[in-house]
């Protein structure tokens, strides 16, 4: 325990990245032995390898940097997953706005006529029929 402890020493270690670059890795590797492919067998090793490296690495700056751009683009696609949902689910009963100033995606409820909206992200108003 204390050769591995000496080892990592100064090296960055597992991260959220790492950890998911692993779990594709295992995915790939479950595909290619449902299907048989060796080749797509080969190919799970090129993101483990990728994944050894970053936990060996001793370049801790890029490292983490590269798991923030990673984090950031993960929170990216779960926004644009629930206001997807959000969509798909409630065209029927409410109608969706996006805001001029921000971009955030807005839900009023239908039917309640003309009525003055205001952004829950930046205050910023408009009126509009719902
Ligand atoms: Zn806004």
């Amino acid at each position: 325990m204390n050769q591995l402890r000496k080892f990592m020493y100064g090296r960055y270690g597992v991260d959220r990245f790492s950890r998911d670059i692993i779990l594709f890795s295992l995915f790939i590797t479950l595909i290619a032995s449902m299907t048989r492919s060796s080749l797509l067998l080969w190919l799970a090793y090129i993101p483990l390898f990728y994944a050894i490296f970053r936990i060996l690495s001793r370049d801790t700056q890029k490292r983490a940097r590269e798991n923030y751009i990673y984090a950031d683009l993960i929170r990216k696609v779960k926004v644009r997953a629930k206001n997807t949902k959000l969509l798909l689910v409630g065209t029927r009963t409410h109608k969706f706005y996006r805001c001029k100033g921000c971009r955030q995606m807005i839900r009023i409820p239908r039917g309640k006529g003309k009525i003055s909206i205001s952004c829950p992200k930046c205050r910023r108003e408009f009126i509009s029929r719902s």
